[in-house]
């Protein structure tokens, strides 16, 4: 039995929440799953945006720290794109929706066979991509304004950067139920399936800095696993490897452990359930501050010290 099944979500460091509601709800129309507040520190937002569902593979999330926050580094040991899964036939509706918002982005381009992406970054620098591809049958949300089958089916895969593949290819290979899918140049391309939602793009980058965390990346990838049985599974598989990783920690829509991969990238493995609508109904998700227990009492600060901001956006419509 696979104890990992694809990609869960991507957790970045990010600025102004305003802008971050903007981008990723209105920009590229994403569902905001989830307003919450981080748990390590509660007095900064968790946002979560995905499909209808927050389905593990769609989500990307934020915590966004203010515009004052010192911006980091793209860079070695880190994931640097997240790619976004998108229909073959989207690219030049999405091309004139960028332009029309006034996002800059780089001129297509192909990798492997078939797969053509636009690389952009949001309004705090983190770097994404939409690649437009005919493999992907998941159905992505349709937010009322982008034609449904434009919108974003979910995440495609993720690149990091890396001195050399092969120790964190081991990792996802012989540890984590992944397979060598891809390579060209200095691109290996990792899956726990052949499908957009389950890759792992590892980039071989040796003269790159090393990257800095701060406004504009990412703080870790989570990957999806079963259950709670199939987390304890994987969390035995590292204390065999001798390797470190953090006790289970309850993020209330699913458990989570940590564990530094060999190229220094901070990994999770997630549980796919019990999901989002587990303390609000899903016709209303994100849409109010969901709190867990603990910081249920500081409500009232909370409200108070977290900025405003305005969902849904009208303005990208
Ligand atoms: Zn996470």
């Amino acid at each position: 039995m696979s104890l990992i099944t694809g990609l869960h979500h991507v957790t970045a460091i990010t600025g102004d929440a305003q802008e971050n509601i903007d981008f990723y709800t209105g920009v590229l129309g994403l569902r905001l799953v989830k307003t919450t507040v981080n748990f390590d520190n509660s007095e900064v937002y968790h946002f979560y945006f995905g499909d209808e569902f927050g389905t593990p593979g769609t989500i990307m999330t934020t915590f966004p720290y203010g515009k004052n926050l010192a911006n980091g580094r793209h860079g070695k040991g880190m994931l640097n794109t997240t790619a976004f899964s998108l229909s073959i036939d989207g690219l030049d509706y999405w091309l004139d929706r960028l332009k029309q918002f006034n996002i800059s982005y780089k001129q297509p381009q192909q990798r492997f066979s078939g797969e053509v992406f636009v690389y952009l970054e949001d309004f705090d620098g983190l770097g994404l991509e939409l690649v437009f591809n005919d493999k992907d049958s998941r159905k992505g949300y349709y937010n009322g304004f982008i034609p449904s089958g434009y919108a974003i089916k979910g995440i495609h895969h993720v690149e990091i950067w890396l001195d050399s593949y092969e120790r964190t290819g081991a990792l996802l290979t012989q540890h984590m139920d992944h397979q060598l899918i891809s390579e060209s140049s200095d691109r290996f391309r990792f899956g726990a399936e052949n499908l957009p939602g389950k890759y792992v793009d590892l980039l071989c980058n040796p003269s790159a800095l090393k990257g800095l965390p701060g406004k504009g990346t990412v703080h870790h990838v989570a990957f999806a696993t079963p259950d709670r049985e199939s987390q304890l599974e994987m969390m035995e598989r590292l204390n065999t490897l001798g390797m470190q990783h953090t006790e289970v920690k309850d993020r209330k829509y699913f458990t989570s452990i940590y564990f530094k991969e060999p190229g220094g990238g901070l990994f999770e493995v997630a549980t796919s359930g019990p999901g989002f609508d587990v303390d609000e109904e899903l016709q209303s998700l994100g849409e109010n501050l969901m709190l867990p227990e603990q910081f249920e009492e500081k409500r009232e600060h909370l409200l108070e010290v977290l900025p405003k901001f305005t969902y849904p956006i009208e303005k990208y419509k």
